[in-house]
């Protein structure tokens, strides 16, 4: 990798104050050079989760009260700075989550569209004018911010992910503590340094740096009022059985997946192909909403494999600051084991390999984490993992299907259920799978991959509670109050109830 630049000083942010780093720390190291530091950080615990949200709490008041035009405004303020900061920010992004910089310029670019859908929407109504039974009542639904939020975030979407969740919480009137991931702190600190030069008040948004320890601190203080978190489900499960315990906790919870797609009969064959490997190996498959899973009808399936085993082999894999190449490392050599031990599974459970992906450890390569494609056809069977389970890396099975209903109960045979992508020409085959299928994002004639932040953002089953992220995540970050205003000079009770005391 080229242009190092001097290692990142963490710190946490808590009220206005950037915190001298005290205690324990950790590193982020780049995933596509292992010897390269980008920062060291505070690891953070219970004293400053609980000292952040004090912080958040204190500020919250004041911060309700500000003009909603106001708060709004801010965000254009905010947009101007990442438009300013785009490159840099794409290249830091790069270096420590090891996505391609093109990826990564393009996920500052889907922050910064969160950022204007908030500005915009400050002048949106934040209500709704209702009717009465009484003619002389007014009645109204007026939205509240819950208070304080959690925003605990994943490696993966490091700048657009918090951006989603920080930008409706804040708008709303909430105030936030935000613990990013202990993989990707440093642009977890930039983003916050943003919010800083872009003029939000102290105590608005404070950043707590650590790993499950800092986050579970987070979770377990009950003036927590919203927990958003995105990441895995079995960090999701635990977040939602400790909150159980506190009566009007929301918890929005965004998790794993074993996304699909699926390649009709009349599918347009170089669309099909070019959609499976863009979905299945863009980020190294490691996007929540990844492809794990091609289901191709038998009749396509020799052609698809074929080409698409012909064209993965020629992937260019390689360092993330390199533009030209189509993808990164995985995250970390934990990252590395997990995926080497699924493709392991996947022959122990009769997968036919077609593509043995291995690490890749000469040249530069052998100085990071990077996996080459691993593609096999299994049959669709009850109970086999490897095509049931989230991987998270560059694992692709090919499983072959007869009819539209077979394709259908093979994309619902798992836990999950976010995204789904249908390859046909017919409108009617399209419809089927849409309202068959269990999926939170759905796509036609493209790849499961591919965002965007005015839509909703979420899934069913293990994939998420039905929260969504983005623009979806004011019913989260806002209760509904209705009010209600009698003009009359006399009592009037609906429903006839008599006023007689
Ligand atoms: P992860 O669950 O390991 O970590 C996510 C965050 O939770 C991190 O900040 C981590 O420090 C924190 N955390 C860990 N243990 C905790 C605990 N006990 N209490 C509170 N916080 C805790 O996930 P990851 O490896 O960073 O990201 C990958 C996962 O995220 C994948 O499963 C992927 O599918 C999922 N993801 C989902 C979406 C979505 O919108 N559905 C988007 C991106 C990623």
């Amino acid at each position: 990798m080229s242009s190092r630049s001097s290692p990142v000083a963490g710190r946490h942010f808590i009220a206005g104050q950037w915190l001298e780093p005290s205690g324990t720390t950790f590193a982020s190291a780049s995933p596509a050079r292992l010897d390269e530091v980008i920062g060291q950080f505070p690891q953070g615990g219970k004293a400053e989760a609980d000292r952040a949200v004090a912080a958040a709490r204190g500020a919250q008041p004041g911060w309700r009260r500000t003009s909603r035009i106001h708060r709004a405004e801010l965000f254009d303020n905010l947009a101007q700075v990442v438009k300013r900061e785009t490159d840099a920010l794409a290249s830091l992004m790069a270096r420590e989550c090891g996505k391609v910089v093109t990826e990564c310029r393009a996920e500052v670019v889907e922050g910064l569209h969160m950022i204007q859908y908030v500005f915009g929407t400050g002048r949106m109504p934040i209500g709704d004018v209702l009717a009465s039974e009484i003619t002389e009542k007014d009645a109204f639904m007026r939205r509240k911010p819950w208070g304080v939020a959690a925003v605990i975030t994943p490696w993966n979407f490091p700048f657009a992910v918090p951006l989603w969740m920080l930008g409706p919480s804040l708008l709303e009137g909430n105030t936030a503590v935000y613990k990013p991931s202990e993989d990707t702190p440093a642009i977890g600190q930039r983003l916050v340094e943003l919010f800083v030069e872009a003029g939000f008040p102290p105590g608005v948004v404070n950043l707590v740096h650590g790993d499950a320890e800092a986050g579970e601190a987070l979770v377990r203080n009950p003036d927590v009022n919203v927990v958003l978190f995105t990441g895995s489900y079995d960090v999701g499960k635990r977040i939602q059985e400790i909150s159980a315990s506190l009566p009007d906790r929301i918890v929005a919870a965004e998790m794993g997946s074993k996304s699909a797609v699926i390649v009709c009969e009349d599918a347009r064959l170089d669309l099909a192909v070019t959609c499976a490997l863009i979905s299945a190996f863009k980020t190294s498959g490691q996007r929540c909403v990844s492809a794990g899973r091609v289901i191709v009808h038998e009749k396509l399936f020799d052609r698809f494999a074929e080409k698409l085993v012909s064209m993965a082999k020629r992937l260019r894999i390689g360092n993330p600051l390199d533009a030209s190449n189509f993808t990164g490392p995985v995250i970390n050599e934990t990252a590395v084991q997990k995926v080497l031990s699924y493709h392991a599974l996947a022959k122990e459970e009769g997968g036919e390999v077609l593509l043995d992906g291995s690490r890749m450890t000469s040249g530069e390569s052998g100085k990071g984490c990077f996996l080459q494609p691993f593609v096999y056809r299994m049959e669709a069977k009850p109970g086999r993992r490897s095509i049931r389970e989230e991987v998270f890396g560059p694992h692709l099975a090919l499983i072959p299907f007869k009819t539209d209903d077979e394709a259908v109960a093979i994309y619902n045979d798992t836990d999950y259920g976010l995204s789904l992508a249908v390859i046909t020409e017919s409108y009617r085959t399209m419809r089927h799978f849409r309202e068959e299928c269990h999926y939170g994002m759905g796509y036609v004639n493209l790849p499961c991959i591919g965002a965007e932040v005015h839509l909703p953002f979420g899934g069913v089953k293990k994939s998420g509670n039905g929260r969504p992220s983005a623009a979806g995540l004011i019913e989260a970050v806002t209760h509904k109050t209705a009010w209600t205003v009698n003009h009359a000079e006399e009592v009037k009770m609906a429903q006839g109830l008599t006023t007689e005391v």
